[in-house]
């Protein structure tokens, strides 16, 4: 009842307030639509899309509880790079519970946000192919892939599952070695393709950029977008996870390199690279925003400080990105203004 009353004042103030002939000949559902895009809502909401952006950095996956490790909070190692099974499993929730929701890193890059209306996009992501990553076990009488439940994708496809709004995917950076499985790495890596997960390049031998020669920087990018040329052509993202977060700085020789050349041939373009980084990231309709050098959070527990999780998330409670379930709108607040970047070809709506 107390819905009703307030759809009915809403409808009412909309009625007063727009010019009732064009909304008379309009369906239900785009009055609705309309409804949606009040100020009111707006606020209530704390819409912000130009707030900041999670993107988190995993590695390895073990199936581990957390009281099997000495470390805190399910950090398998002292730096927190590889976590348990139980810690993964405790992030999601706590994505999920504080209104996150994962976008795709390539859809993020290219300003594509469809997160609903008041919830905040989250991206994963995970490095070096690690075999925990995606363990395949077996396959099924029809020959697809089974794989292990606490393995990261097991896990994933578990929230799937779980909070179907959580619009699960990852994107997965890996080097020459694909998920270090010959017999499944194909057949995995079609997997993942088809369904709803990105590949990206972490060059083929972990290469440290900050003193390889241009031409096997070129070699150590060119190749590995060359592997997944042949294995899943056209479906991988033109995505580099600068190794160690080598070479650390935007204007040291290798960087174009990583960017745009030729190997053996054929021309490649990356259209973004990833640092590890300790921090979120801007909007991509800011005007700071960088694709070609982003920051990423080491996803890891340290007790609140040194910018894991935590402290992360503490910091992105009153500055995070919030969407108003329209892609094709930039709503922000009048103190954010300044931060635009006034050439996108979205609609702007500053309240
Ligand atoms: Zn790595």
């Amino acid at each position: 009842m107390k819905r009703l009353i307030i759809f009915l004042l809403i409808f009412l103030l909309i009625g007063c307030t727009k010019e009732q002939p064009i909304k008379e000949e309009k369906p239900l559902e785009e009055v609705k639509e309309e409804v949606k895009l009040t100020i009111e809502d707006y606020k209530e909401n704390n819409v912000d899309e130009l707030g900041l952006v999670p993107i988190m950095m995993y590695h390895g996956i073990h199936d581990k509880k957390n009281s099997d490790t000495p470390y805190t909070g399910g950090n398998v190692d002292k730096d927190g790079y590889q976590r348990t099974s139980e810690a993964f499993r405790n992030d999601l929730e706590f994505y999920y519970n504080n209104g996150y929701r994962m976008i795709r890193l390539t859809d993020y890059v290219d300003g594509k946000i469809t997160t609903e209306l008041g919830k905040s996009p989250i991206i994963l992501t995970f490095d070096d192919g690690l075999l925990n990553n995606i363990k395949v076990t077996g396959l099924d009488d029809k020959g697809d892939i089974i794989i292990d439940p606490n393995s990261a994708v097991g896990i994933l496809e578990e929230y799937k599952k779980k909070y179907p709004d959580f619009n699960v995917t990852a994107t997965f950076f890996v080097n020459a070695g694909l998920f270090n499985q010959p017999e499944y790495n194909e057949k995995i890596l079609k997997w993942l393709v088809s369904n709803g997960y990105d590949i990206g390049n972490h060059t083929i031998s972990h290469v440290n950029f900050s003193n390889a020669t241009i031409e096997k920087s070129e070699e150590e990018v060119g190749k590995l977008y060359s592997i997944l040329d042949g294995i899943i052509p056209g479906k991988y993202v033109n995505i580099v996870a600068l190794p160690f977060g080598s070479p650390y700085n935007l204007n040291h020789y290798n960087m174009p390199h990583i960017f745009t050349s030729t190997y053996n041939g054929k021309t490649y373009e990356t259209k973004a690279a990833l640092r590890v980084g300790w921090e979120s990231e801007d909007s991509p309709f800011t005007d700071g925003f960088n694709p070609k050098f982003l920051k990423r959070i080491r996803a890891y527990d340290n007790e609140g400080v040194e910018f894991d999780i935590k402290m992360n998330f503490d910091i992105l409670s009153t500055r995070k990105y919030v969407s108003d379930g329209n892609p094709n709108t930039i709503v922000i607040p009048q103190s954010r203004e300044s931060l635009l970047n006034k050439s996108t070809e979205k609609e702007i709506i500053i309240y």
